[in-house]
């Protein structure tokens, strides 16, 4: 059940319309085998009964001659059927006649009716007819044997039994193809969807003019698309004006702590008040400069400036970048497995974006390894330039290694680290954008290796 649950919709109605004829074929072919067994049996009791009926007249003659003269027309007209057996009983059968021949009684009973009573037990046919002349009353229990039926009826039986398996290979085979053909349409919209993302909210699906249910489809989706366009504008622009306006405020104030500092004659506690309101004030102009850059990066319209960007060159800046902000950093570059042609270190994108990206996730590393070796690998496949940076820290949990792309999560294992959880996310956009993709591969306790592919420009 639960398999059939998850099977593709195709798949159900070719299974469906499959049963459904196995049912109808089924029903026919017994319909068919009840009606030709009935119809050969009833054949096969008639036969019986003429010789009976013979055989009876026969034995209630007197006259000798004429007994042979009725055998003589029984065989050179009818014939003898396979096992055949006639009895000649008194009418009505005394007792020990009923049991040695071991009928049912019900059989002898019916008989005292004139038409003559037919019985079948263990492929044997059973007649019983009553013959009198004169005064003479007679019985008459013939029994044969149907061989020619039954093998008729073994033959029609393996000619429908395979019939049914062919029809169901061809019903199955021809379900699967109809649903296929059907299908195609929806197959075409679920491919167009899973192409389209909060960087490419613009495209829209074709829309067929068939006017029917998938044309219908193609345009509901894309009114949804065209309101979520407007959501996300609205949300981005919201985002990206706050951030914009908080700027230059900040950048007042941390002016202004930095002026307060520098006084001369200042009393040390006012020094060092003046001091933490330009620290903390620095790192909301880190945090507002995050937010814009997220907001900018999370949908498309806004390309920045685009160029060819080296990979190894970018990782050796993010590494002078991280020995100023944290001098104690371990993080070492792999080049062993640089790919020769550069070409395939080659990038096409935004450097500034690129060394942001890049830089987040080396500084996570560091930071949630307490400044243990982090290792930054550069190779290269057939398609992408790959950057692995692995470090030997905390680790996520499993269960929430699928939301570290999400604004503002953190996991439950940062306390002891400052962040605000912005940092991925901008980071992911950025690959994003590039038309990358990051992996994370993680455990609590023993470390984190981020894995990022980007295209290589002559890709
Ligand atoms: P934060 O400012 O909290 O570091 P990020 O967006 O950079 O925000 O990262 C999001 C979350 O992903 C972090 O809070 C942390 O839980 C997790 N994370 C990122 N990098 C690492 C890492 N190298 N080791 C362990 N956890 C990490």
């Amino acid at each position: 059940m639960w398999y059939v649950s998850r099977m593709k919709i195709q798949n159900k109605i070719a299974l469906i319309f499959t049963a459904l004829c196995a049912g109808i074929i089924l029903a026919l072919s017994a319909f068919v085998y009840f009606f030709a067994s009935e119809s050969i049996s009833a054949s096969f009791f008639h036969r019986l009964e003429v010789r009976s009926d013979i055989v009876g007249h026969a034995a209630l003659q007197e006259n000798k001659s004429l007994t042979s003269i009725y055998y003589d027309i029984k065989e050179r007209h009818l014939g003898s059927l396979p096992y055949e057996k006639h009895r000649i009983l008194p009418d009505p059968p005394d007792e020990a006649t009923r049991k040695r021949l071991s009928l049912p009684s019900s059989f002898y009973e019916a008989a005292q009716s004139d038409v003559p009573v037919r019985y079948f037990n263990r492929d044997t046919s059973y007649v019983v007819l009553r013959v009198a002349r004169d005064n003479k009353k007679l019985m008459v229990v013939s029994s044969a044997l149907d061989t020619y039926g039954m093998q008729e009826m073994g033959n029609l039986k393996h000619v429908l039994l395979i019939g049914f398996f062919i029809a169901m290979v061809f019903v199955f085979t021809f379900g699967k193809l109809f649903s296929n053909e059907i299908f195609k349409p929806i197959r075409r919209i679920i491919r167009n969807v899973k192409g389209i993302n909060a960087h490419n909210l613009h495209q829209r699906l074709v829309v067929d003019p068939t006017d029917d249910d998938v044309e219908a489809l193609s345009r509901t989706f894309n009114d949804m698309l065209d309101r979520l366009e407007i959501t996300f504008e609205m949300q981005n622009n919201f985002v990206s004006n706050a951030s914009h306006e908080f700027r230059t405020p900040l950048t007042i104030v941390s002016g202004e702590a930095e002026l307060g500092m520098s006084m001369p004659g200042l009393p040390d506690g006012a020094k060092e008040s003046f001091l933490n309101i330009y620290k903390e004030v620095g790192k909301l102009e880190h945090l507002t400069n995050s937010m814009l850059s997220l907001a900018q990066t999370g949908f498309d319209g806004k390309k920045e400036q685009w160029e060819e960007v080296r990979i190894d060159e970018l990782i050796l800046s993010v590494k002078e970048a991280a020995d100023r902000i944290i001098p104690e950093n371990q993080v070492a570059i792999d080049f062993d497995n640089l790919p020769e042609d550069e070409c395939k270190l080659t990038v096409n994108g935004n450097l500034a974006l690129l060394k942001a990206a890049f830089s987040n996730i080396v500084l996570n590393s560091c930071k949630y390894s307490d400044n243990k070796p982090v290792t930054v690998k550069i190779s290269a496949d057939s398609k992408y330039v790959i950057v692995d940076i692995t470090d030997q820290g905390i680790g996520i949990p499993d269960r929430e290694i699928g939301q570290i792309f999400v604004p503002f999560f953190r996991a439950s294992n940062t306390a002891p680290y400052k962040g605000y959880g912005i940092g991925l996310p901008l980071t992911h956009n950025i690959i994003r954008m590039h038309q990358g993709k990051a992996d994370v591969h993680s455990r609590v306790g023993e470390g984190t290796r981020f894995t990022t592919y980007l295209p290589y420009k002559y890709f």
